[in-house]
């Protein structure tokens, strides 16, 4: 069990001395506002050291296809705490996006993201908005799992786990407890993705009832989206799988002011990295116009992490006195809001010169630690019960009539497997389709037994090879289970 402080510090990794930290500037924006920050942080007398490493655009590019060396790896898993600028992946096939590897090998479990107005004096149409998005940063669509499959169809496989939701869910609501939040919102799409979406709701109310002093709802994503952009002061916590929380977090920065101003952090077991939400805004690179406060916010985050609250602080307070003060970059600079329009540089110096103040109007921050967060390492659970019955071909045919592909494909079925239900993207079109319904070039062909309701592996191999005989392109198998006598499949929509 690992035990977090107020700061979301491991006790055993509090360092009150001085810190070894990996930094890399990134492409784009990234190496200013790098360097605005850095600058900030040891002005304002942060205990690091740091080691620099170089990591995306040029790395690709010079025929790295994930965007950093070993030697890069083995910096980061040394120093377990990385801060690092946005940076470009070239468009195209073959590079793999660093941020979705980093966090994934790294285990960074956790993504928050606290988006707060700073009314009146940056410009919002959400005076009173604080919501802080918990996204979930490994599974979902992000698993990076995609396959062509026929001439017109492709997929994305989207994995959700159960020690992924607990994960998650259990870090909202202990970091709701920690920073005195009232509430813990769930965004999913569970009407549809009964599976997927179904279990991170499930688990979100088994973990919710242990913690009775923490209000809980869930929100359908679309409806929760849509009162998220017009009534943000309805929610506290938000927390939500991958997708959801990649986009919705980028909106509710986005008006709080700009999304120039968030930052993240992305916090593992044993690692945590810390950055801007935003990303490398190429057209505005090497201008010094770029705000700094995403990543500044992101290295606020980072220095409470380990333990150095009082310069977080100090930080904080400074960056909202010079908010107040109408000293704003491009992004928020509004005429009779902002007083002046400053560049990278010039905003850096102007926290700097403001640390030791605290913002006069803003509320100013105080970071304590009396909450130990309590993040148990998840224990899997007695297996279920799992029975084989039935099985989905999906197949690669150019007829249009279903008709003919079920004559076709009954041929292929096992001993004792009979063709039960063809779909075409999901909804039904044998028996008894619609002439009406579009169909594309893939089937998915659903076997059930004919006597007993439990079928043998070796029946789907006797289907593949009929096929394979019989020229019945199968482009892929999916086995169909109850678990606990549950079926654990979708129907086809409209069976
Ligand atoms: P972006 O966030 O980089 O920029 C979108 C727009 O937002 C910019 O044109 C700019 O107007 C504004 N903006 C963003 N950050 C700003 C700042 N600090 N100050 C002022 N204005 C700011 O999004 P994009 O243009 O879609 O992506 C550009 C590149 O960034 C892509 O290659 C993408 O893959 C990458 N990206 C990286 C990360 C990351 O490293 N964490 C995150 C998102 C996108």
């Amino acid at each position: 069990m690992q035990i977090y402080d107020k700061n979301n510090s491991t006790l055993s990794e509090i360092h009150k001395t001085m810190k070894t930290i990996t930094v890399a500037k990134g492409d784009g924006i990234g190496p200013e506002i790098m360097d605005a920050t850095l600058k900030i942080l040891f002005a304002a007398g942060a205990k690091l050291k740091f080691e620099e490493i170089e990591v995306g655009e040029k790395v690709y590019l010079a025929g790295n296809s994930s965007g950093i060396s070993q030697e890069s790896w083995d910096i980061i898993r040394k120093n377990k705490v990385f801060l690092k600028a946005p940076i470009t992946t070239p468009q195209g096939g073959g590079y793999k996006s660093l941020n979705v590897t980093t966090r994934k090998f790294l285990g960074l479990y956790s993504n928050v993201r606290p988006c707060k107005s700073l009314h009146p004096f940056v410009e919002t149409k959400h005076p009173i908005m604080d919501v802080v998005i918990v996204r979930e940063n490994e599974e979902d669509l992000y698993a990076g799992i995609e396959h062509q499959q026929t001439d017109e169809v492709v997929q994305c496989l989207k994995l959700i786990s159960r020690p992924g939701c607990e994960k998650i869910i259990r870090y909202a609501f202990e970091y709701a407890k920690q920073q005195n939040r009232k509430k813990v919102t769930c965004f999913t799409k569970d009407n549809i993705m009964k599976q997927t979406d179904g279990l991170f709701h499930k688990v979100f109310d088994e973990i919710a009832t242990e913690y009775p002093e923490i209000e809980n709802e869930h929100w359908i994503i679309d409806i929760g989206a849509a009162k998220l952009a017009d009534t943000p002061e309805a929610f506290d916590v938000i927390v939500m799988p991958n997708l959801y929380g990649d986009v919705l977090s980028d909106v509710a920065a986005q008006i709080t002011g700009s999304v120039g101003l968030a930052g993240s952090a992305n916090i593992g077991e044993e690692c945590a990295m810390f950055e801007a939400i935003h990303g490398s805004a190429p057209r505005r690179a090497g201008q010094n116009v770029a705000n700094p406060s995403g990543l500044l916010q992101g290295a606020i985050m980072m220095l409470n992490h380990i333990g150095q609250s009082t310069v977080a602080e100090k930080i904080q307070n400074a960056w909202l006195t010079t908010l107040e003060e109408g000293t704003h970059t491009y992004d928020i600079y509004k005429e009779g809001v902002s007083k002046i329009k400053v560049g990278t540089n010039e905003f850096a110096d102007t926290v700097i010169s403001n640390l030791g103040k605290t913002p006069q109007h803003l509320a100013p921050v105080k970071y304590d630690s009396t909450y130990q967060m309590v993040l148990p390492k998840y224990k899997r659970k007695n297996a279920a019960k799992k029975e084989l019955e039935g099985i989905d071909l999906f197949v690669h045919w150019t007829g249009e009539n279903p008709n003919e592909l079920a004559e076709k494909v009954s041929k292929i079925a096992a001993k004792n497997l009979k063709l039960s239900m063809i779909t075409n993207r999901g909804i039904k079109v044998w028996p008894e389709g619609f002439k009406e319904t579009f169909c594309t070039d893939h089937w998915r062909c659903r076997f059930k037994p004919i006597n007993g309701d439990e079928i043998e592996k070796e029946q789907i191999i006797e289907s593949l090879k009929n096929a394979l005989n019989l020229g019945v392109d199968v482009v892929k198998t999916e086995n169909l289970y109850r678990f606990d006598g549950v079926a654990a499949y979708s129907l086809g929509q409209g069976q």
